[in-house]
């Protein structure tokens, strides 16, 4: 009685999930970092700065960076990266 093997249903219920998964906040920015190892973007809205050649070759050394006019635009991180390196006396 009432024995109905349940009939599997194939319902449009494949709805691709990927649909509203745009969860992560992939921030572009306009300027790539200068520094060949880094991906970062060295956009001033991101904290971006730039560095003198100078200043890049201590810690990057020669090559490890592309300038631009003269100066190495970086990303936040390798500006932090830089600024450890080079403990700014005057600071404390
Ligand atoms: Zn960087």
């Amino acid at each position: 009685m009432g024995f109905k093997a349940k009939a599997r249903k194939h319902k449009g219920n494949s709805e691709k999930e990927s649909q509203g998964n745009k969860r992560s906040p992939v921030i572009e920015g306009q300027i790539p970092c200068g520094i060949k190892s880094c991906d970062g973007f060295a956009d001033k809205s991101m904290g971006g700065r730039s560095l003198s050649i100078d200043n890049a070759i201590d810690v990057w050394g020669s090559g490890g960076y592309d300038e631009r006019k003269g100066r190495v635009r970086v990303c936040k991180s390798c500006y932090r990266k830089w600024k450890k390196d080079n403990k700014s006396e005057d600071t404390y």
